[in-house]
């Protein structure tokens, strides 16, 4: 049996089929002289061309294309067009002499360095598309064949040590019912097409799944996380149970889109969503979201090389705005900083980043990039239903600051005589343990809460939320932090303003009774997890939820309280 993290739900028995990918590494050739370099920019620029030409042929030939399919390969097509990259390996051959293979290897690696460091999944899985189409463009220079077509059977389950995009696009879902991968994240391509095929998936299984062969015999278990190689008949009869039982499980999941998510004795919680972009919508109403709980605005600020202008802003809030057809979106401001850093935003080298020049503590120094931004949000507020939402809170006085400047941004679009929501709601992000603590002050400054338990947790444990070798002490269940929770949610009641959470504690199964017990009126998480959430909430009620509140806030340490917890969820 091996271990790893399921990242799209269910069961699936099948034959493995290994995809091996062919290492590509540096040749340490110099250049010559000028003619040579000449060459190389020209294979290179030709290498470019003729991938841009293979995306885009696929995109416009392939009539099974997803959204998400769609917009992999819009994102690599715009990343192909980026000059930082192209400038950066004609800029290496040219003053380092580097052949075009090394120095595209060392843009791209370069690259992915910066997005795998970042401290925001949905970002750190943005290294898989620059490492794919530097894998294309490789292909491309030395003249390799770049059709990856599969060969395989009914039933299989593809085996490989990362899926990049193009893999996962190409993948033949009438055979293909499962995969497992060595590395990986929720977040990384391979667990967000395996989630929008509806494909079981375990991804971050480790070196161990090198020693599986073809067509073996494999049992994916993407609910527990677990792989079970060639099993016995035994354990294949109680699979094959199982997984008859999730395909029904799984369907009643799919008849729950539009039932409200009210308790059986009538409690009524929110279940809304955490998106990045426009793009992502889709997902969440297909889900069955009720809007954005969060919409991380960085997105907008990367992959680029000056801060985008107001105007330009304003279309990106307005299309969401627009496409959330009327639905709530909690627009956060900008939250850079930490290791969350942008090429053309000169950030200073700091000891403890995390503690550092981040996010609102930024925006109230540099309120230039502030105002643009509370600007653009504002006008954009006429064409739906959009609040704005300051992160990192840690005291009343950034609050304040906020929004002062707020009100400037206000004034100054009622001198241009430009139309917006004066009533905008705003709100703070609850994720440094000061802002926890004084949740009664802080409530009455602002009209609603959000917990970011991803930060708060981090903060409260003093645990790095990056750092692998700590993740075991990375604990949202540990009575310190569950106090905080139970206290803000509190606070949040008795002031009468709203408290939701956006963290990834809000589409824990685990969580949601105890957290809908402490009187949590909105849950934002990922699209995907929304029915499995809500097929909790339906089927509870606010008295048991309430008894599993009191019984857990008895509990001394998280492993009594998981203990608990896993008992209850059966
Ligand atoms: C959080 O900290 O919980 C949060 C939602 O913000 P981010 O993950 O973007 O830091
Ligand atoms: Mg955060």
């Amino acid at each position: 049996m091996m271990k790893g993290i399921g990242v799209s739900q269910g069961i699936s028995i099948g034959r493995a089929f290994i995809i091996q990918k062919k290492e590509v590494t540096l040749t340490g050739v110099l250049l010559n002289d000028q003619a040579e370099m000449r060459i190389e920019i020209e294979r290179f620029n030709k290498a470019v061309g003729n991938s841009l030409r293979e995306i885009e042929s696929i995109k416009n030939n392939s009539s099974s294309l997803s959204d998400d399919d769609k917009a992999i390969l819009e994102t690599q097509i715009e990343l192909l067009s980026d000059p930082e990259i192209k400038d950066g390996v004609i800029e290496k051959i040219e003053s380092e002499q580097k052949n075009a293979n090394d120095a595209l290897l060392e843009v791209i690696t370069g690259f992915v360095q910066i997005f795998e460091n970042m401290d925001n999944e949905y970002m750190c899985a943005r290294a898989t598309d620059i490492k794919d189409i530097g894998n294309r463009i490789l292909k491309n220079l030395n003249g390799s064949n770049t059709s990856n077509k599969q060969v395989y059977g009914p039933n299989t389950i593809i085996i490989a040590e990362d899926l990049s995009p193009s893999d996962t696009i190409t993948l033949d879902i009438k055979l293909v019912t499962g995969f497992a991968t060595q590395v990986g994240s929720r977040t990384s391509h391979a667990a967000i097409i395996a989630r929008a095929k509806g494909i079981p998936a375990v991804v971050g299984c480790g070196s161990g799944l090198i020693s599986i062969k073809n067509n073996d015999l494999v049992i994916l278990d993407a609910i527990k996380g677990e792989l079970y190689i060639n099993p016995d008949d035994n354990l294949l009869n109680e699979y094959t149970i199982k997984r008859e039982a999730y395909i029904k499980y799984a369907d009643t999941l799919k008849t729950l889109k539009d039932v409200p998510a009210t308790t059986t004795d009538g409690m009524q919680v929110t279940l809304t969503a955490n998106i990045s972009g426009v793009e992502d919508l889709a997902d969440v109403f297909d889900n069955g979201g009720e809007g954005v709980g969060l919409l991380r605005t960085e997105m907008l600020f990367m992959n680029r090389d000056s801060f985008p202008a107001e105007d330009e802003q304003f279309e990106f809030y307005k299309k969401v705005a627009l496409q959330a057809k009327g639905k709530p979106v909690i627009v956060r401001t900008i939250d850079i900083g930490g290791d969350k850093n942008l090429p053309y935003f000169d950030l200073p080298v700091e000891q403890n980043p995390f503690l550092g020049y981040r996010a609102i503590r930024i925006c109230l120094d540099r309120k230039d990039l502030f105002s643009t931004q509370l600007k653009a949000i504002l006008r954009a507020s006429v064409f739906g239903d959009l609040k704005i939402m300051f992160p990192m809170i840690s005291n009343i006085q950034e609050i304040r600051s906020a929004k002062s400047i707020l009100a400037e941004a206000k004034a100054k679009l009622l001198q241009e005589n430009i139309s917006f929501n004066a009533a905008i709601k705003v709100g703070i992000m609850i994720e440094v343990p000061s802002a926890a603590i004084t949740a009664d002050l802080l409530a009455k400054e602002v009209d609603f809460f959000s917990i970011g338990t991803n930060d708060l947790c981090q903060y409260t444990l003093a645990v790095d939320r990056m750092n692998e070798k700590i993740t075991h002490l990375y604990d949202p269940f540990n009575p310190g932090v569950l106090r905080l929770l139970s206290f803000v949610i509190e606070q949040g009641q008795k002031n009468d303003i709203h408290v939701g959470m956006c963290g990834e504690m809000a589409s824990d199964p685990l969580a949601t009774l105890l957290l809908t017990g402490m009187g949590l009126k909105e849950f934002s998480m990922s699209a995907a997890a929304i029915p499995t959430i809500k097929n909790i909430i339906i089927n509870n009620s606010e008295i048991k939820a309430k008894q599993v509140y009191k019984n857990v806030m008895e509990m001394d340490s998280s492993e009594s309280v998981l203990a608990y917890l896993k008992e209850i969820a059966g």
